[in-house]
């Protein structure tokens, strides 16, 4: 998901609600917590790259490489993810009762692309990776991905894994210099987030690491995350590029740096991403991670995030802490876009009007309950006018997920929109994310 052209002006200075003690359903919780960690699963991590290949109508996932890495930095209470977020889940069952043990949901940029011209006449194929806790006994890992036909999960890929193969790389990968920005605690009751440097040269790491610690402060400035802050720990990971900067391959530029990034993701100026996942997993092999921003070294507007993937925004441009925390809303709670009126590299049905959207802040009314009815004042319309009897309340307003009919936002301006503070329909989507990674 991208940031928008040109940000609305903010017209209104009204403060957050207050979020605390809100009430409804966690992401899930595990049945019976730690012990099931212990019974299934090692302290570290079973990284699982794969290929998706296809084009807009098709696609097929097959295995790439296995590796052990030395840390597992996930929840271990919260092993299920019943959140049904994202656009692909990982699945893990214990082999010999073919229990569900492990699962998790994520998009790739992959899914996206399905979306483009390009995919309407050629066939692609994009590496992906997942970690998953490391598994004591023999598993079957299923790699699902979600039909945009009717909105529900097809098995992709299924295969056996013992812990114990020896197709499983075990070997280490290049030491980074890597940063404790901020530590509250032990990982698995933490939220980790990695900063990864990208286009910052050896001489420029300082700078890298005070941009770190920059974005660091701004996040915890901003509601929710600022009443979170202890339910983090925050790392930074000094790549070293040899060049400065990314790549502007529109204008013929191009750059040598660690993670291969680049604006111009579909042809969009703005849309600043990678496509190297593998680089991505190598530098955080050896650091506890649950959430990664990719800080690009580079002042021009833009950005990119997928959920439970990844987000990437510039150091130096004036509107980086809201593109910071726009993208963070995409790849660490889900959030879609509530924009509609930016040029975007989609069709028209990146969202099906006829299903209702995964993501907790859009809705097509196929659903509504599943989604903020219970954040909704009494007596509010559905749909909610433009009046100004609710337009600083949370209603369901249309306009919303790149299309100005048929898809409905919780209120008038959000991060998600226009940089504005966030809703609090997204509010509670971080709070709960945040719950589910450290293990509340
Ligand atoms: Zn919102």
């Amino acid at each position: 998901m991208k940031i928008k052209t040109i940000p609305v002006c903010l017209l209104f200075t009204l403060a957050m609600l207050l979020m605390d003690g809100f009430t409804g359903t966690a992401l899930a919780r595990g049945n019976s917590g730690q012990s099931t960690f212990d019974t299934y699963f090692e302290k570290k991590s079973l990284r699982i790259d794969f290929a998706l290949s296809g084009d807009v109508a098709s696609q097929t996932a097959a295995l790439q490489q296995l590796r052990e890495e030395p840390l597992w930095g996930g929840p271990q209470r919260n092993l299920i993810d019943s959140s049904g977020y994202g656009g692909y889940y990982v699945n893990v069952y214990d082999k010999a009762t073919q229990k569900l043990i492990y699962s998790r949901g994520f998009n790739t940029l992959f899914e996206e692309w399905r979306t483009t011209e390009q995919a309407k006449t050629e066939i692609q194929s994009w590496t992906n990776s997942v970690s998953i806790p490391y598994p004591r006994q023999e598993v079957v890992v299923e790699i699902t991905g979600r039909d945009r036909k009717d909105m529900q999960f097809r098995t992709l890929l299924k295969t056996a894994i013992s812990p114990a193969s020896i197709f499983i790389d075990r070997g280490r990968l290049k030491d980074n210099k890597i940063t404790r920005i901020q530590y509250t605690g032990e990982p698995s009751g933490k939220a980790d987030l990695v900063f990864l440097a990208e286009g910052y040269t050896a001489a420029e790491q300082d700078k890298f690491e005070a941009d770190a610690r920059r974005f660091t402060e701004l996040l915890f400035a901003t509601p929710p995350y600022d009443t979170r802050r202890s339910d983090f720990n925050v790392w930074a990971v000094g790549l070293i590029s040899e060049e400065s900067g990314t790549d502007v391959s529109g204008k013929g530029i191009f750059r040598q740096t660690a993670l291969n990034s680049g604006y111009y993701t579909f042809g969009l100026d703005r849309y600043l991403t990678t496509p190297d996942m593998k680089s991505i997993r190598d530098a955080v092999w050896n650091v506890a991670c649950d959430a990664i921003f990719i800080l690009v070294n580079a002042e021009t507007y833009g950005g990119g995030g997928m959920y439970n993937f990844y987000a990437m925004g510039t150091a130096d441009n004036e509107r980086t802490a809201g593109v910071f925390v726009h993208e963070l809303g995409h790849s660490f709670a889900g959030l879609a876009d509530e924009y509609f009126t930016s040029e975007v590299a989609y069709d028209a049905d990146f969202y099906p009007l006829d299903a209702e959207p995964w993501e907790p802040n859009i809705t097509t009314l196929v659903d509504f309950g599943s989604k903020w009815a219970d954040l909704l004042p009494a007596g509010t319309p559905v749909p909610t006018p433009l009046e100004d009897a609710y337009t600083d309340k949370v209603g369901v307003f249309e306009g919303g997920g790149y299309l100005a009919k048929g898809i409905y936002r919780p209120k008038v301006h959000c991060t998600m929109r226009d940089y504005a503070p966030f809703c609090p329909v997204c509010s509670r989507a971080i709070q709960r994310m945040i719950d589910f990674l450290s293990d509340k």
